[in-house]
């Protein structure tokens, strides 16, 4: 499935049989067992691991081709979570693959009663631009811990990485069960006519909805990975100077396009007060007095996605307070902050997305709380303040898919943390264990032999109410024995 996308749609099917023919062959591929043992995963997730190793000059140059993403970041946010991930899998994969032994009631004591993770078949992996290679890898590496096989789609967007990718990929995984598919909507749209086992979509909400429409056809599971405006809340007594730093480094990470960037801080006009100084003065720490020189900072990934920025911004009532300035030839916004900030503003309907970051101000911890859960549960939740009353209340009474006191988008590197949104912000997660999760079937198994006939005869007719009696017992949970 690698090298140009395909001139025409894929046929549109409705059945297995039916499916293209190179969905065929992985489907054959899954059919005849090979990606079940636990050493084809392993290799498979060792191949991946070298496949980015050996090639890990050409990814950063395609990341910085696509995002002029700056090496250091590339390595930390790309390929470093990514290989942490290879080894947290490769480490983990034979406890994961164990069969999991639950209770058992008096009536089952003498049978196998365990959970077995088994792969779904064939998956579809539809990837965004903004970490190209992480959010494509990532989700695969849980797909073939799993013992799937898969279709990997990388974003169109991010062209120099999806070239890379499709070249790469087939040289370094089996091509029997690994296909990447390239191209943009319309050739994703042709792809979703087809049925799989799973799909894994992460990107926009917009998306997710024709993405979900195309997965009831075939009643396919869906895991959304999606994005929003996850609020940074800085409240009470705090470090205002490491809640600056640690707040522009998260938010101007990648030119703010990160779905788990904060997309707009929440403060008193107290805070706001001694806030701005410290963010202008990180910022000029970070990116020097003029942003647009340093190599640090990553550019606007497309035309479009820029002159969707220069919109919101030249919408915004907003008081620019830092930066503002920008180049479209460049694809280049300075990271930009304002504030008089309302909740109507352009700036708050939709996700930003990119280097800009609005402040509202807010007269309580109670407005501040009431504020967030007004809105779509956000993918996460920045709190920054010295006081573990303020940080615990917050923590209680709102929801988010993610949640971090004192710093952000920190969380994502720990792959022992589940990943993933709630409500709007998506539904499922992975990374680590939550990875092969998403990607397994737990399948309820009860092997049973002979034994215990004659208490089995008390479910079988001629129903009597003693046998009942007995049964209720030897059935409950108070004959529960341990595992
Ligand atoms: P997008 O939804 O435009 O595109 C994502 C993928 O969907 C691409 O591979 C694209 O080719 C495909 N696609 C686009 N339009 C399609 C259509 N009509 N039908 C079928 N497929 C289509 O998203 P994007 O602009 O690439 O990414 C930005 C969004 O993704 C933001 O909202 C961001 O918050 C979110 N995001 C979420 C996460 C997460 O982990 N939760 C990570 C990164 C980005």
């Amino acid at each position: 499935l690698s090298g140009p996308a395909p001139s025409g749609p894929l046929s549109p099917v409705g059945s297995y049989c039916q499916c293209d023919f190179r969905l065929k062959k992985l489907r054959a591929t899954f059919r005849s067992g090979i990606t079940v043992p636990e050493q084809f995963r392993r290799t498979q997730l060792n191949n991946l691991m070298a496949m980015v190793n050996e090639n890990e000059e050409q990814i950063l140059k395609a990341l910085h081709q696509d995002l002029a993403k700056p090496k250091f970041e590339a390595i930390l946010s790309e390929l470093v979570i990514l290989t942490n991930e290879l080894h947290y899998a490769i480490s983990n994969l034979r406890s994961w693959m164990q069969p999991e032994y639950v209770s058992k009631s008096l009536a089952t004591r003498f049978d196998d009663c365990f959970v077995q993770r088994e792969p779904l078949g064939v998956v579809l992996i539809i990837a965004p631009w903004n970490y190209p290679l992480q959010l494509l890898l990532l989700p695969l590496v849980g797909a073939i811990a799993a013992g799937n096989c898969a279709v990997i789609k990388p974003s169109e967007i991010s062209l120099a990485t999806e070239n890379l990718m499709a070249e790469l990929i087939p040289r370094y995984l089996s091509q029997d069960c690994y296909a990447v598919v390239r191209g943009g909507p319309e050739e994703t749209k042709a792809l979703l006519e087809n049925r799989f086992d799973h799909i894994f979509y992460t990107g926009s909400q917009s998306v997710a909805r024709s993405i979900l429409q195309a997965a009831s056809v075939h009643l396919t599971p869906v895991t959304l990975e999606l994005g929003g405006k996850c609020p940074g809340f800085i409240y009470g007594h705090v470090n205002i100077v490491a809640a600056a730093r640690r707040l522009v480094w998260a938010k101007f990470f990648n030119a703010g396009q990160s779905c788990v960037a904060p997309d707009y801080l929440l403060c008193t006009r107290a805070t706001q007060d001694t806030l701005v100084p410290a963010l202008r003065q990180a910022l000029e720490d970070f990116y020097g007095t003029n942003p647009q020189t340093c190599p640090d900072l990553s550019r606007i990934v497309s035309p479009r996605h820029w002159t969707r920025l220069m919109n919101l911004l030249g919408r915004s009532k907003g008081k620019v307070v830092v930066g503002g300035e920008s180049n479209e030839e460049d694809k280049y916004i300075a990271p930009t902050v304002l504030v008089d900030v309302t909740e109507d503003d352009a700036l708050m309907e939709e996700e930003i997305f990119g280097p800009i970051l609005p402040i509202i101000t807010v007269e309580s911890l109670e407005k501040g709380i009431e504020f967030i859960n007004c809105r779509e549960k956000p993918l996460a939740l920045y709190v920054f303040s010295d006081e573990s009353s303020v940080i615990n209340m917050v923590l209680e009474k709102t929801s988010s898919g993610g949640f971090v006191s004192n710093d952000g988008i920190i969380h994502m590197s720990l792959p022992g943390l589940p990943f993933g949104g709630v409500g709007g912000s998506g539904w499922g997660s992975y990374h680590g264990r939550w990875g092969f999760e998403t990607f397994s079937h737990r399948k309820a198994c009860m092997l049973r032999g002979w034994a215990l006939e004659r208490l089995n005869g008390l479910r079988y007719p001629p129903y009597r109410d003693d046998k009942l009696g007995w049964l209720r017992w030897t059935l409950g949970c108070t004959s529960m024995l341990r595992c």
